[in-house]
């Protein structure tokens, strides 16, 4: 089946047997990631994580909704 890589659009057809395939057949198609976007966001990940900061926004309060 062909799959679009929801990151840099790239088209990649895989293989219907495999556990993505099946898998993305019962979700969106933009589910899927190809690998070069994979690899780049571990690295990111990896990258954030030994740097140990993380980018929490605690000022965040939420808005009280007014009512009309
Ligand atoms: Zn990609």
């Amino acid at each position: 089946m062909r799959v679009q890589c929801s990151i840099c659009d790239k088209i990649e057809t895989i293989d219907d047997d495999t556990l993505i395939a099946k898998r993305l057949r019962n979700r969106p198609i933009h589910t899927y990631m190809c690998q070069e976007c994979h690899d780049r966001i571990t690295k990111k990940t990896e990258e954030r994580l030994k740097t140990g900061k993380f980018t929490f926004h605690p000022g965040q309060q939420k808005k009280e909704k007014v009512k009309k």
